[in-house]
């Protein structure tokens, strides 16, 4: 079976001077990797947004992007008169490959959208997010049948909306890694009491990079996604933990990206029959994106990845009392 992707780069989503530009995606090279093919798509249609959005949310940002270009919050969010239409089909990339990875059309998948969704709430767009394209896939999963999905979120931020989307639902869960401190300002380890075990968040101090990672997602997530047991996992791939990054201060390197994405890919080999995909969230300089996108890719297809070197030069700060906390809040 191959591996699949989905591609909707958006040149008309763009607003002068923004970081989250169409240029993110100028050095992609999507050039043949043994075992992996483009998937051709379709746009969302509005009942698969609703299964995140409400109604109004969405009427309001058509009626927005109908009379832009426009600044609609202060992360800044911007919309242009095409922006409805491209946020359509970013989600609906998303959920086309992720029907054929549950459909057994393909192994795995990754949808390389933008604009971004993991900020996106159920009533509001915000921080350059329209629509919340991982949890728009996730539920519709769910309505498909999963019993249980989760959402592993590795970008740099928190998704807020993502977890604000699954705050109530027992059958969506939601894991994060984030820098703390900086935008949107949630994702605190016991923000969510009432879903533990379901709810997990992992705020990072500055500089924690290949080592810390990998030690989450060993002692922490691991256990984590075993007492789950999701049918799917959607992971939301921001690629601006990387420590190059303009926006943010964590130290992922390439080669962390992919040492992270394989344990993912084995995670649900071991849980899901490999039911996985990725889906782009973050990511700000585009050496980082096209490096990080290819880590993913030979992490689906199991291929040797290209030898990148770009690893941080900043040491670590020791993280092992919060994998502790993690468990003990978590009861893993
Ligand atoms: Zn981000």
């Amino acid at each position: 079976m191959k591996s699949v992707y989905s591609v909707v780069p958006g040149p008309k989503h763009k607003f002068p001077d923004h970081p989250e530009s169409p240029e993110r995606l100028d050095l992609l090279n999507l050039a043949a990797i043994d075992g992996l093919e483009k998937a051709t798509c379709s746009p969302a249609k509005i009942d698969d947004i609703a299964r995140v959005h409400t109604n109004r949310m969405i009427e309001q940002l058509e009626m927005d992007c109908r009379q832009g270009p426009a600044i609609i919050d202060h992360a800044p969010t911007y919309v242009t008169r095409e922006s409805y239409q491209i946020a359509l089909d970013a989600a609906g990339a998303c959920l086309d490959v992720t029907r054929a990875v549950l459909r057994r059309d393909a192994r795995n998948a990754f949808a390389i959208v933008r604009p971004p969704g993991h900020h996106a709430e159920p009533d509001r767009p915000m921080g350059f997010c329209l629509f919340n394209n991982a949890a728009i896939a996730a539920l519709d999963a769910v309505a498909m049948g999963v019993e249980r999905v989760m959402v592993v979120d590795y970008d740099a931020h928190h998704g807020n909306g993502t977890q604000k989307a699954f705050w109530n639902n027992p059958r969506a869960g939601y894991f994060s890694t984030h820098q703390e401190n900086i935008y949107p300002g949630s994702g605190w380890m016991e923000e969510a009491p009432q879903a533990r075990g379901r709810i997990a968040n992992f705020p990072l101090p500055a500089y924690s990079g290949d080592a810390s990672f990998n030690i989450i997602f060993e002692q922490a997530l691991t256990p984590l996604l075993h007492a789950f047991k999701p049918g799917l996992i959607v992971v939301s791939a921001g690629f601006d933990a990387h420590w190059r990054d303009p926006l943010t201060s964590l130290g992922l390197s390439t080669h962390g990206y992919h040492s992270i994405s394989k344990k993912l890919v084995e995670l649900a080999g071991e849980l899901c029959q490999g039911q996985i995909v990725f889906v782009l969230e973050g990511g700000y300089d585009p050496h980082n994106v096209a490096n990080g996108v290819h880590a993913v890719f030979h992490a689906m297809t199991g291929s040797e990845p290209t030898n990148v070197q770009d690893a941080s030069g900043h040491a670590e700060p020791d993280i092992s009392k919060r994998v502790q906390a993690f468990r003990k809040w978590h009861g893993l």
